[in-house]
């Protein structure tokens, strides 16, 4: 008998993302991954070049400095955060310890695809419900928690849709959900929301002690790279995820390059006013090829091609002028691609090339 895993891990793919090279094709311009366009804040690049000369050492296990400085930039009690090797491995920590085999995760349809994976590895039944207009619905949500449930996983905004669920909404849905069952506000577009009543999840977080908020490092702040995401929550689940993450779950690098990060003053609002402008151009600018695209709070877009056969073909064409852009039929979203907002370069060739017009990218 081979030794084997426990049986809810192979019901599981491994995740294939981060690609970036079509053979045959020199200048890659990557649109696939909703990372930010101007590489990461300079500063954190010289933090990272610097931490490498203490790289023999092992890294501060309680990240306090790090944790810090995230409290202060948000106005956050840092004993309340917690970080992590990107915000992925903070939900999986969250869904290990709360989740598990006999329990059910209740997510959107076209919720993050990373709950559903690490809920399935970890054992957790996943229900998805289904949404209204690709828009997360609340009493569907609430309706199919059972009393099995013991998380409920909400991106907003969401990823692929891009869709904002209204801040009343995110409330209503606290509300409705049982005590015991953890509401998990996965905020990793926060920066690039613009609607005022927005609450990226601390307002509910500190409303009560079953909310917690994550977020990442990987899209505004130009950092993917370095995987780094932190979540904020009540004490006794921060104790919690501190009991059950690795020692050194964060890297030094890592750890210099969110400091840095905090210390550039104007990084996000340049990156969110960049965002805003070429988000609304790049829609335009789809929608004037015929293209229905759903509206986006994020720094990607989901366009809709009308069919399987159109988006493939759409893909294809991208891909052969060495754009790349994200499938999203595993999301069961097949007639659609979805784009990250690149510079105003970028998101000039893929307006050429959709309309037929780009020359192959060299
Ligand atoms: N949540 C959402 C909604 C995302 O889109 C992503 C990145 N694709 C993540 C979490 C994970 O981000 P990271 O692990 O890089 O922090």
């Amino acid at each position: 008998m081979p030794v084997m895993p426990r049986p809810s891990i192979l019901s599981v793919e491994p995740y294939v993302g981060g690609e970036s090279k079509v053979p045959g094709v020199n200048r890659i311009v990557k649109l696939s991954s909703n990372e930010g366009p101007f590489g990461p804040p300079p500063a954190a690049i010289a933090a990272i070049a610097e931490a490498g000369r203490e790289a023999h050492r092992y890294p501060d296990g309680g990240a306090t400095a790090l944790r810090e400085a995230i409290g202060r930039h948000h106005g956050l009690d840092p004993a309340r955060i917690v970080t992590g090797n990107g915000s992925d491995e903070l939900l999986a920590l969250l869904i290990l310890a709360y989740g598990g085999e006999g329990t059910e995760l209740v997510m959107s349809a076209h919720g993050f695809l990373m709950y559903e994976l690490t809920g399935r590895w970890a054992g957790c039944h996943i229900i998805k419900v289904p949404e209204k207009n690709l828009v997360a619905d609340v009493d569907g949500l609430i309706a199919a928690c059972g009393p099995r449930t013991r998380l409920v996983i909400l991106a907003n905004p969401n990823n692929p849709t891009g869709a904002l669920l209204p801040q009343a909404e995110v409330n209503r849905l606290r509300a409705g959900l049982r005590e015991d069952i953890l509401l998990v506000l996965d905020s990793a577009y926060a920066e690039y929301v613009e609607d005022p009543g927005y609450d990226p999840g601390q307002a509910l977080v500190d409303a009560g002690s079953n909310t917690v908020m994550t977020r990442t490092f990987s899209k505004v702040w130009g950092l993917g790279g370095i995987r780094l995401g932190w979540a904020y929550g009540p004490a006794a689940i921060i104790d919690v995820m501190n009991r059950v993450r690795g020692p050194f779950n964060v890297s030094a690098p890592a750890m210099a390059a969110g400091i840095a990060a905090l210390s550039e003053p104007d990084w996000v609002a340049k990156s969110v006013a960049h965002n805003s402008a070429w988000r609304a151009r790049l829609t335009e600018g789809l929608e004037a090829l015929g293209l229905k695209v759903h509206p986006s709070h994020g720094n990607f877009l989901l366009v809709d091609f009308g069919s399987a056969e159109a988006s493939k073909a759409a893909d294809a064409h991208l891909r052969a002028r060495g754009l790349i852009v994200r499938g999203v039929a595993v999301y069961g979203l097949p007639t659609c691609l979805r784009i990250t907002v690149g510079t105003a370069e970028e998101c000039g060739m893929v307006l050429d090339a959709l309309a037929g017009a780009g020359s192959p990218v060299q």
